[in-house]
């Protein structure tokens, strides 16, 4: 067996070995030469190195986020030397930032949504702007009135229509808030000091759309506690609630089911009953209207 010492010492030349190795691809040593680390500090990530050489490699030939043969889909592992060490994080690459910019805006778009910018030129549309032309006139916190189950493809403009009717009536003064619902599990995950206020603030405010239900990854947790109780209290104090989903709402009880427990059957059941009582079912047919 090799002695403690004898095993270092070879580890080291390995080590060395194998960057002098590396070294000789061209892009290896301009990453390196980038770094302006000390070269045995650099000679210790070789391996790691050779990742990103590997990664900025793909990003060379790639033509956009759907084609991404990284390990992070949008993002290069990349290399940043610090106090005599080598730390890797993931960089958002090109595409990634341009996708960022572009929800940025469109997410703005959504905040100032308002009912004279609406297009009624698609007759597909009528009926629902015209349900929330409506909604909007007779509208009262004090009134029992239901809300939507907004239900139709990808960028048909669900949120941006609910969102122009919270709009207009703000200017009445009355409270609304839009979460989008596969966030809302997270953020309450991580600011979990907070669930109570989150919790009563939502059961509380006057209109709730819950944006996207059935994008979110079901778990007893998110759909019983969080969801259910949310639910049951907008229910039992008359306080009006919106939901879209690219789902309708058997789809969505499907998904809500989550396995084929008869247990998660009844739970999911009964998260639809409630969403049938708080809501009217309307879909809606258009292009996919994002940029
Ligand atoms: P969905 O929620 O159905 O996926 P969005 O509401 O996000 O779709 O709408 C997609 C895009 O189309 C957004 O950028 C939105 O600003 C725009 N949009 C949707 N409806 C309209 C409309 N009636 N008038 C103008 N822009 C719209
Ligand atoms: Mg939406």
């Amino acid at each position: 067996m090799l002695e403690m010492k004898e095993m270092k010492a070879k580890g080291k030349m390995d080590l060395k070995h194998n960057f002098i190795l590396a070294c000789k691809e061209e892009k290896f040593k301009r990453l390196v030469a980038t770094l302006k680390c000390p070269g045995d500090v650099a000679m210790k990530y070789t391996s790691s190195l050779e990742d990103t050489v590997q990664e900025l490699n793909n990003c060379d030939s790639c033509k956009g986020i759907a084609f991404c043969k990284n390990r992070l889909e949008g993002h290069v592992y990349y290399p940043e030397c610090k106090d005599e060490k080598i730390i890797f994080s993931y960089a958002p690459c090109k595409y990634f930032k341009e996708m960022k910019a572009n929800e940025t805006s469109q997410d703005d778009e959504i905040k100032n949504a308002s009912f004279k910018d609406i297009d009624i030129s698609d007759n597909k549309r009528t009926k629902v702007i015209r349900w929330l032309t409506n909604f909007c006139k007779e509208y009262e916190p004090s009134k029992k009135s239901k809300g939507l189950f907004l239900h139709g493809s990808f960028g048909s403009g669900k949120t941006y229509l609910i969102s122009a009717l919270f709009n207009e009536l703000k200017k009445k003064n009355i409270n609304s808030e839009i979460v989008y619902y596969p966030e809302l599990l997270s953020d309450i995950k991580e600011d979990f000091d907070n669930y109570g206020n989150t919790m009563n603030y939502l059961k509380e405010v006057d209109l709730l759309l819950i944006d996207d239900i059935g994008a979110e990854k079901v778990t007893e947790w998110s759909r019983d506690e969080i969801l259910g109780t949310i639910l049951q209290s907008r229910m039992n104090n008359y306080k009006t609630t919106f939901f879209t989903s690219n789902l309708n709402i058997e789809e969505l009880e499907q998904h809500l089911r989550a396995s084929s427990y008869s247990d998660d059957q009844v739970k999911a059941r009964r998260i639809i009953e409630r969403i049938k009582q708080l809501t009217i079912d309307l879909d809606l047919v258009s292009e996919n209207r994002r940029k």
